[in-house]
């Protein structure tokens, strides 16, 4: 068995250092599975559109802490959520096929809002995950034992 420590930051994507806007209506978008979701926010820095919020309180009862969840219409699809959800803390966040989604919820996905730009993806445009964590943790905006 290797001595090195587990890098449990291998694989997350940079988060975004400016958050960017959707360009086109994505094949699946990301949906938080409520029951499995601790609220914890970890996965909401990640978005690159900051389109994951906390269930504001008094529309969720069911637990102390109450889930995140998404808004469909700006969610562009990239599943950064699902991969910081799955690899720092829980799996909460599934991709649903936008055809599924609307069918299932009486809704239209909005296509194309305001031209997003992309994943910032080099270190000159993005933050890597473990600089944010430590900043969030040392603000108090997230706690990860
Ligand atoms: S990281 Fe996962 S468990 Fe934590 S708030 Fe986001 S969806 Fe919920
Ligand atoms: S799939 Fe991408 S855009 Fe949609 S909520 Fe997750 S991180 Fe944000």
């Amino acid at each position: 068995m290797s001595d090195e420590p587990y890098d449990y930051l291998a694989g997350l994507p940079l988060l975004p250092r400016v958050m960017g806007e959707k360009k086109k209506t994505p094949r699946s978008i990301a949906v938080v599975i409520e029951s499995s979701c601790t609220g914890c926010r970890v996965c909401v820095p990640f978005c690159p559109v900051d389109c994951i919020e906390t269930v504001p309180e008094g529309e969720y009862t069911d637990t102390v802490i109450p889930p995140v969840r998404i808004r469909y219409n700006e969610c562009i699809g990239c599943a950064v959520c699902v991969r910081a959800c799955e690899k720092l803390t829980w799996n909460a966040i599934e991709m649903v096929e936008v055809d599924v989604f609307e069918a299932e919820h009486g809704v239209k996905v909005e296509g194309p809002r305001y031209g997003w730009e992309g994943i910032k993806d080099d270190a000159s445009q993005g933050t890597p995950a473990a600089e944010m964590l430590a900043k969030l943790q040392a603000e108090g905006k997230i706690k990860i034992e």
